[in-house]
């Protein structure tokens, strides 16, 4: 059986980190939502070896154990004692460290279509638990669905449907790295935000609530290398955004507009300013094996 596993791209709503744990992870207070942004990763076992290839049609990542989605399928096969290989193709369309997730949506892909092919059963909540040991991403993006996440990225609390909005995605050239960023976060610095008052907000699908309770304390860190950041808010806020942020630790950009019209004159005028740029909305995954092919 071969799958195709669509693997969403997720934003921050909300970030924000009130304390670092012993060990250096960040806790975190976040609202997160998958958008229709999406890679697409082909999943097709191999009997004649316990081999993991990685491909994708992007030339610069990495197709060894540095990927997530082969470590996504060597951590499954090694425990549960898997005696099949896998072939893993991955359509990129996610843009790469630009605080979307893609990594760790691929390798979420990977263990729920594999979930699938090896016929493991495990639980979504099962699949979270092996995904936080590859990245703090990966638990919520096992259910890409809109979601509080608490702790080092395990506790997720699902949050209802968001209200209808357009989303545009607007991307600088620079890369960031995730990892020199949550080292560089000055906890007694923070502009700490009320995480309650965003929850509220969303769970009543409020969107009067919920942009002005939206927040990301990394956005100043990463802007001080990036300074194009905040440069693109002011743009977005100039063509009509009703309220604009980073994403994750950047660098990438995202506005929010109700209206599709206005979301369009947005996405058009920022066009001119940088090289990607998207209209996008929030998406909700179906995750259980009833619905793959
Ligand atoms: P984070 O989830 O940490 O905020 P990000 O969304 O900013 O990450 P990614 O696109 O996941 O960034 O890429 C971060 C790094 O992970 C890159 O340096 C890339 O080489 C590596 N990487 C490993 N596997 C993948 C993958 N399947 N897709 C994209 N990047 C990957």
């Amino acid at each position: 059986m071969e799958i195709i596993e669509k693997a969403p791209a997720k934003l921050n709503l909300f970030l924000d980190t009130p304390f670092r744990h012993p060990d250096g992870l960040p806790e975190w207070q976040m609202v997160m939502t998958s958008i229709d942004l999406a890679d697409y990763v082909k999943v097709k076992p191999r009997s004649a070896d316990q081999q993991i290839l990685v491909d994708s049609d992007l030339g610069f990542l990495p197709h060894d154990q540095r990927n997530l989605a082969f470590q996504a399928a060597r951590i499954l096969q090694k425990q549960f004692s898997v005696a099949q290989g896998v072939e893993i193709t991955i359509y990129k369309k996610i843009p790469v460290a630009a605080g979307m997730g893609g990594g760790s949506a691929d390798a979420a892909a990977v263990l729920r279509a594999l979930n699938c092919v090896w016929n493991l059963k495990l639980s979504l909540a099962e699949l979270a638990k092996i995904g936080l040991r590859i990245d703090s991403d990966v638990p919520f993006c096992i259910y890409s669905q809109t979601a509080a996440v608490s702790g080092k990225g395990e506790i997720i609390s699902p949050l209802p449907v968001l209200p209808p909005f357009w989303i545009i995605l607007a991307k600088p050239r620079a890369s960031v790295s995730t990892a020199g960023i949550l080292k560089k976060i000055p906890y007694a610095e923070l502009p700490h935000a009320d995480f309650k008052k965003m929850l509220i907000a969303v769970a009543n699908q409020n969107i009067d609530l919920m942009l002005p309770a939206m927040t990301n304390v990394l956005e100043t860190v990463t802007a001080q290398n990036v300074p194009e950041i905040l440069r693109l808010k002011q743009k977005m806020a100039a063509f009509g955004a009703q309220a604009a942020q980073m994403t994750g630790s950047g660098p990438t950009v995202f506005g929010i507009c109700e209206h599709y019209s206005r979301a369009q004159h947005v996405y058009n005028s920022l066009k001119g300013f940088c090289d990607t740029v998207h209209l996008v909305r929030p998406c909700q995954l179906h995750s259980d094996c009833s619905h793959r092919n």
